[in-house]
């Protein structure tokens, strides 16, 4: 035992001996290509001080770098040197408006450094050491973090998404997971629940912007949709427990969704048809552009205008199903041309025999008009069998998980009973 400790105890002498004699890299010797991380660690008191402060100038429409160095009293010769000293740094001239510059001066205003963000990894970054400029790309890593919500509506799903500190992105995310399964304009009540396990992309313990959706359960009126992302090689997807991928042939309503908000009521609106023929469609008020999708893959058998259906487009789908989209503002599609699902035909308005602004839509399945939002649809194709048992291995502690979040209470009760039970 002593003499392992003797042992270690020299090489921590000759450690240090050895260290001393290392020739003192130069800064300026350092490759312009090396990440600044090391050299920054070097200097974390200084870059500590209170006269070492960044001041970030964020670049405003018709502003140019020339008059930003104007503005911080920077001598134009500087720039120059700065732009010209590599090609990295005349990357600073692609400035855009809402960028942010950061600089450093010292006491008696001299430039010290400066800081720019090229793209989302990396950052360009100046110093002046003594006559010389240091112009360096510094790399700034993402960082993928977990996390679970769970929501409740009671007013929109924005605002539930809001309350479970979800952005309006993730929302549009979650809600275009199912959009296969529940209508988000009509079919959303007072009580439906969510809840999510979703990426968030971080930089620093920043937030930068969300990641993707691994698992999510909606229920809508009593019912419970669940969906997980799953790469089949091909690509994610989602699916659902037993495999099946949440895309089906038809979306449930057939307008973007985003683009009612919030403060939007579609009972204010009534899109009354003076129409002596039966109403045999769904009626989706809408504000005037939201964008019209083709439910489904097929080819558009009629694009025209009409007193009664103003702007309208048929859209005629395998296996007799044919759908109707009326009253748009812009048709963007020509009688004959193919479509794929989700893809943008037209947009919401007014225009023959209306009130107002709002999409009415038809699902015609040989011949005979059907409730889009009940008519049964084929399932869709499950994963092939031989990626299910790799799916189901990994869909197994994932939806456990996601259960978990919606029964955590519940649970903590649950264990407490079962504890006092036994004992
Ligand atoms: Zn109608």
């Amino acid at each position: 035992m002593a003499s392992v400790a003797v042992l270690s105890l020299l090489y921590a002498f000759s450690g240090t001996s050895q260290k001393d004699n290392y020739p003192v890299v130069q800064a300026q010797n350092v490759d312009l290509n090396l990440p600044i991380a090391p050299l920054l660690s070097y200097v974390p008191e200084q870059s500590q001080k209170s006269e070492t402060q960044w001041q970030f100038v964020t670049v405003k429409k018709g502003q140019t770098l020339s008059s930003i160095f104007d503005d911080m009293d920077l001598s134009q010769s500087l720039l120059y040197k700065i732009i010209h000293s590599n090609k990295e740094a005349k990357k600073l001239t692609k400035i855009f408006p809402g960028a942010a510059i950061g600089f450093v001066k010292d006491a008696n205003g001299k430039f010290e450094q400066l800081k720019y963000k090229l793209s989302e990894t990396q950052e360009l970054f100046v110093k002046q050491q003594d006559e010389q400029l240091i112009t360096q790309v510094v790399v700034l890593p993402l960082e993928t973090s977990i996390h679970n919500a769970k929501g409740t509506i009671t007013g929109s799903l924005f605002n539930a998404g809001k309350a479970a500190d979800l952005t309006d992105n993730m929302v549009m995310q979650l809600a275009n997971i199912f959009a296969w399964d529940i209508d988000f304009i009509l079919d959303i009540r007072s009580g439906d629940s969510f809840s999510l396990i979703y990426e968030k992309i971080e930089q620093d313990g920043e937030f930068i912007r969300d990641g993707k959706i691994l698992a999510a359960s909606f229920t809508n009126q009593g019912e419970t949709f669940t969906a997980v992302a799953f790469d089949d090689g091909s690509g994610v997807s989602y699916y659902n427990p037993e495999g099946r991928n949440m895309k089906k042939a038809f979306l449930r309503a057939p307008l973007n969704f985003s683009y009612i908000s919030s403060n939007f009521n579609p009972k204010r609106f009534h899109p009354v048809q003076k129409r002596v023929k039966a109403h045999r469609g769904i009626d989706y008020a809408a504000p005037r552009g939201t964008p019209i999708f083709a439910a489904g893959d097929g080819k558009v058998i009629r694009s025209s205008y009409s007193k009664y259906n103003g702007n309208h487009i048929f859209i005629k789908h395998p296996s007799g199903i044919v759908t109707k989209y009326l009253h748009l503002t812009k048709k963007y599609v020509k009688k004959g041309a193919r479509v794929k699902q989700g893809k943008t035909i037209g947009t919401l308005g007014s225009t023959g025999m209306v009130t107002g602004p709002h999409l009415h839509y038809e699902f015609v399945l040989n011949g005979v008009h059907r409730n889009p939002r009940t008519v049964k649809l084929p399932k869709a194709s499950p994963l092939k069998k031989s990626k299910m048992p790799e799916f189901k291995s990994y869909a197994g502690p994932i939806l456990s998980q996601l259960d978990s979040i919606n029964f955590d209470a519940k649970n903590i009760a649950q264990t407490k009973v079962a504890k006092t039970k036994s004992s």
